[in-house]
C-alpha cells in the first residue's frame, strides 16, 4: 500500500513545528495523526494538508502510574482540533494535582516533545503536546 503521508513525514513535520494531516478529497474530513485512510469516510484519495495546530480541550486523566521512562504525575488529554479531528496528547502547563473540570472546554496550542523509546517502540519519537492558550 502506498501511504500518503508516512510516520516518518509526519514525525518530521511534528520536528518542525508543523502538524502534517490528511485532507479526504472524497468527503472533505481532515485525518490527523495520519492514518492509512480517512477517519470518516476510509477513503483513501487523501492529500496532505498542514494543521493550523489549535484545538478545545475535550477530556483529561492524571497519569500517576507511568510507563517505563516516563515521571509521574503527568496529564493526559484529548484535544478536537479545529480542523475536526480529536487528538491524545500531554497537556503541559498545568499542574496534575491543581487539575479540575474547569479545564474543560479551555483553547489549547499544540506542539510537540521527543518522548523516550521503550521496549514496545520504534524508539524516541515526537508526541503531542498541549498548552492552555
Ligand atoms: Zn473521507
Amino acid at each position: 500500500m502506498n501511504y500518503t503521508l508516512t510516520y516518518d513525514q509526519y514525525q518530521q513535520g511534528l520536528e518542525q513545528g508543523k502538524f502534517l494531516g490528511l485532507k479526504c478529497n472524497s468527503c472533505n474530513a481532515v485525518t490527523f495523526p495520519p492514518m492509512a485512510v480517512c477517519r470518516e469516510c476510509s477513503g483513501s484519495d487523501c492529500g496532505v494538508t498542514e494543521l493550523k495546530g489549535e484545538g478545545t480541550l475535550k477530556t483529561f486523566t492524571v497519569i500517576r502510574v507511568a510507563p517505563e521512562g516516563r515521571k509521574p504525575p503527568y496529564l493526559v488529554a484529548i484535544a478536537e482540533l479545529n480542523e475536526g479531528p480529536w487528538v491524545l496528547g500531554n497537556l503541559e502547563d498545568v499542574v496534575p494535582d491543581e487539575a479540575d473540570m474547569s479545564l474543560i472546554g479551555k483553547k489549547v496550542k499544540l506542539g510537540s516533545k521527543l518522548s523516550p523509546g521503550d521496549v514496545y517502540s520504534k524508539g524516541d519519537a515526537q508526541v503531542i503536546t498541549f498548552t492552555l492558550v
